[in-house]
């Protein structure tokens, strides 16, 4: 008889109605929760029931047999965490250019991503999975070559992502090295992708027009009614530098949100990441077009672009999600440093320390990621919802001490907003599903991911190496070309 149940038993859980300590968190076979609440089983204390596969829970009755208990004493669970924007790919190009400014970055960051092979998006993907499922993501939004077979390797982990195909202009091939795809190929892929996926739990799949200095004012209007047409969502970047806006402003008379919106795009679902310098009038507009955006501090911050209005997000009800953007500019994947950062940031801002509270950040990074996403059937830990849920171990001395007696709220949202780090967690459960056991993948070879990610960054290097050669002998054969 296959298992019924699944029983989580913890210190403590982080619900939408509050803390729970200590906490039982059960879901059935398909994944669903059915029971998030103290546990059911009166006078029994976790060291009581031992980690057992197939074991039986004291007083369940005759389908005892069926459920498994797993004795979670020393963790706390939450929901697992949603990257509301990022670029998987490019973590082969982790800690390029970090220190020489916006645009020798970008030049750098470009000279390498020119050579990227179809396996190297491969490589970088798994080895981006690898290092969220690691640090408790569970769902993540991405622009970036999408096909197929690399949505199948997302499905084969048990993660949910929103895959957006990035594209520039009709003509524009986006990736040479991996793909012929132009922009008007990458649109045609994304209505065929979003047929092909159309309800899977997994994978939700967007247009990605990559930003409006980028992509023409057709090519915008087009997708916009293409997006009104068939219901599929945008994922791109607003407003993400001041010169971006500047260079809007004076080439189409708008700011970038403003311009969007004159071409139609918000009469579509979007996901806008970044919204760095939006004005309030913009901020107004988008939440009362429910837009949802994604706030990335420490890539804003890293690539000196500045500082994005998350309190007044909040104060005219946008939806905000939490993104780490790429790792070229972050260079972690690891979601409990843009929590942390998401809240202490805007108070040193505002100079008021009562400003973006930890339980604020932590349901942004959760719920919020999951509504952005499309995920709406997870994202908080709820009786009805998909078992999307993490466990974090609360033993170690950054966690110490932890009052969680009398199910104390502050205790737990400002352990989990102020003090954890990705490497706590222990156990990431997908829809039911455990794909990381005590510090272990279930579903990925973690190992031979980062073997090969090694090789094919070294390779990327070389190539790159080879084309500069071969530009500066070119360039002294035919001086009088230059110039
Ligand atoms: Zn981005």
């Amino acid at each position: 008889m296959g298992i019924q149940e699944t029983v989580l038993l913890a210190d403590a859980m982080l619900t939408p109605a509050g803390v729970v300590a200590p906490a039982e968190l059960a879901f059935d076979a398909a994944g669903r929760i059915v029971y998030a609440g103290t546990p059911r089983v009166a006078g029994t204390g976790h060291e009581e029931i031992s980690v057992q596969i197939g074991g039986t829970l004291p007083g369940e009755g005759a389908h005892a047999a069926d459920v498994v208990v797993r004795d979670l004493t020393g963790h706390v669970l939450m929901p697992g965490l949603v990257n509301g924007h990022t670029h998987s790919a490019m973590t082969l190009l982790r800690g390029v250019s970090d220190d020489e400014g916006f645009m020798p970055w970008l030049a750098a960051v470009q000279a390498l991503e020119q050579h990227l092979t179809h396996d190297d998006v491969t490589v970088g993907l798994q080895l981006a999975m690898v290092e969220m499922i690691e640090t408790g993501t569970v769902a993540f939004a991405d622009m970036y070559h999408w096909d197929e077979r690399l949505i199948e390797l997302v499905r084969g982990t048990g993660m949910r992502a929103m895959v957006a195909l990035a594209s520039f202009a009709p003509e524009a091939v986006g990736f040479p090295g991996v793909s012929p795809w132009n922009g008007a190929d990458a649109v045609e892929q994304t209505e065929e992708l979003a047929a092909r996926y159309a309800g899977d739990a997994q994978i939700r799949v967007a247009y990605g027009p990559h930003a409006p200095y980028t992509c023409p004012p057709e090519f915008l209007r087009e997708i916009a009614e293409r997006a009104k047409r068939t219901g599929i969502p945008i994922h791109t970047h607003i407003s993400e530098s001041a010169a971006e806006v500047a260079q809007i402003t004076a080439q189409y008379g708008a700011t970038p949100a403003a311009h969007l919106a004159s071409l139609g795009l918000f009469d579509a679902n979007v996901l806008a990441a970044h919204c760095v310098h939006l004005t309030q009038a913009e901020i107004e507009d988008m939440a009362r077009y429910g837009a949802a955006v994604s706030h990335n501090p420490v890539s804003n911050l890293k690539l000196g672009c500045g500082i994005a209005a998350l309190p007044e997000w909040q104060e005219a009800g946008l939806r905000v999600s939490l993104g780490t953007d790429s790792v070229a500019s972050n260079n972690s994947l690891d979601l409990f440093e843009e929590i942390k950062l998401a809240s202490i940031l805007h108070r040193g801002g505002k100079q008021d320390a009562a400003v973006v509270k930890a339980a604020d950040v932590l349901a942004i990074a959760t719920s919020g990621g999951a509504d952005a996403l499309g995920f709406t059937e997870s994202g908080s830990l709820e009786v009805g919802l998909l078992a999307d849920v993490i466990a974090l171990d609360v033993t170690g001395s950054g966690a110490t001490p932890l009052d969680l007696a009398g199910a104390d709220t502050a205790a737990l949202t400002s352990h989990l907003g102020f003090a954890a780090t990705g490497s706590d967690v222990r156990h990431v459960f997908i829809g039911g599903r455990h794909i990381y056991a005590d510090g272990t993948h279930l579903t990925i070879d973690a190992d031979a991911v980062r073997a090969r990610a090694r090789i094919a960054r070294a390779r990327l290097h070389a190539a790159a190496d080879d084309a500069a050669a071969n530009a500066a002998g070119d360039a002294a054969a035919s001086p009088a070309d230059q110039g």
